[in-house]
């Protein structure tokens, strides 16, 4: 069995490390709001070269809390992609507002900047992108829409941890961004967590406030909040993690490389993206496939463990029947949910397993062209 993604050998890599860490942590007597959320905090900004960082209790509340913090709620409109996790547009209605979603790339499958233009009114107040895959959206483009428009712009960066533009770091583009630390990201920790960054003092201290209750000073509280921090266990975990993401994403586009050069060649197999001046990390690598429910199948048969990224499109999703989006509405959304197969990717994957997912697909022949 080739599995889709593999742990093991990064937590073996790290294990002394994490170790002395949990130790440390449990001897503190500091479990939420400690010294470790504070350093992790502080490393984190100078990775992403950005002057502020909050830690949050998950990608989702990062989201939450980034609307909340820019006053977004019921009758504002926020336009994003239809093609991502639930989480992104979920936190816009959460906040009481309503996602606009507009049509993606057909080749990052990011949301296109040409079709956020024609979804502007004025109820829009901001712009939330998705770096999908690990590979960027066009920052550059949507930052000078946002700037026409005076619109925000939150980067749900939940995917792309490391991954960058023009040099420049996916999430320090934006007013703010948001990160996952869930277990399966590219920077993943044993539990839940998630991080905001901004380059705004006055949204990062509201959202310092917002994450604990409302309060900066114990049992006085400015504002109604969340109850959501990174607690100081994952960030001992995500402070060691963070000194080898570098060589993990390296790891993955090494990878990929492979898998472009073998796969690329292959009729009725569309390899990922990857546009000038982005430096894309593959938090997931995802083959473009004529006919993927039989390559699925083939790859299960031969133990080769896969996935779908993702099958159906959120404005297609039963949660949002009342919004009347009808099949046919985002054409480029509905044709890759029906064609993307995501293959095993992580830093690990070996040479050997490797070779073996690329003779199994390169046997179909027929299977994939049909
Ligand atoms: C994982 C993910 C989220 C949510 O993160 P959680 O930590 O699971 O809450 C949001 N958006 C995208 C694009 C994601 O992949």
């Amino acid at each position: 069995m080739i599995p889709f993604i593999n742990l093991e050998p990064q937590l073996k890599l790290m294990k002394e490390q994490a170790m002395r860490a949990l130790n440390r942590v449990y001897d503190s007597g500091h479990y939420i709001l400690g010294s470790e959320g504070n350093q992790f905090e502080e490393e984190v900004k100078k990775y992403l070269q950005i002057p502020y960082a909050i830690g949050v209790g998950n990608g989702t509340d990062a989201l939450v809390l980034a609307l909340h913090a820019l006053d977004i709620g019921p009758g504002d409109e926020v336009i994003t992609t239809p093609f991502t996790f639930f989480a992104t547009a979920e936190s816009i209605s959460r906040v009481g507002a309503t996602p606009v979603f507009v049509d993606i790339e057909p080749k990052t499958y990011n949301i296109d900047p040409a079709n956020i233009k024609k979804a502007i009114t004025k109820r829009t107040k901001a712009i939330m992108p998705v770096h999908l895959f690990g590979h960027p959206a066009q920052m550059d483009v949507i930052m000078d829409i946002a700037k026409e428009h005076t619109l925000y712009v939150i980067e749900d960066a939940c995917q792309a941890f490391g991954a960058s533009l023009n040099n420049q770091k996916a999430g320090t583009f934006g007013d703010i961004a948001c990160f996952s630390f869930y277990p399966t990201k590219n920077l993943g920790t044993l539990g839940d967590g998630g991080l905001i960054v901004t380059k705004h003092k006055s949204i990062s201290d509201r959202i310092r406030l917002l994450r604990h209750h409302g309060s900066t000073k114990k049992y006085f509280h400015k504002e109604v909040g969340y109850n959501s921090r990174l607690d100081e266990l994952q960030a001992a975990l995500l402070r060691i993690s963070l000194t080898h993401i570098d060589a993990f994403n390296q790891n993955r586009k090494d990878i990929a490389a492979r898998y472009n050069q073998e796969l690329e060649k292959i009729n009725g197999i569309g390899v990922p993206t990857k546009q000038l001046h982005a430096e894309h990390i593959y938090h997931l690598y995802s083959l473009d496939l004529k006919n993927r429910d039989a390559v699925q199948a083939m790859l299960n048969k031969e133990d080769i463990a896969c996935g779908v990224y993702y099958p159906l499109p959120l404005h297609l999703q039963e949660v949002y029947e009342d919004m009347g989006y009808k099949e046919g509405t985002f054409p480029i959304a509905e044709e890759k949910s029906r064609t993307l197969l995501a293959i095993p990717m992580h830093p690990f994957l070996t040479n050997k397993e490797q070779q073996t997912i690329i003779k199994v697909i390169q046997s179909g022949g027929a299977g994939i062209t049909i």
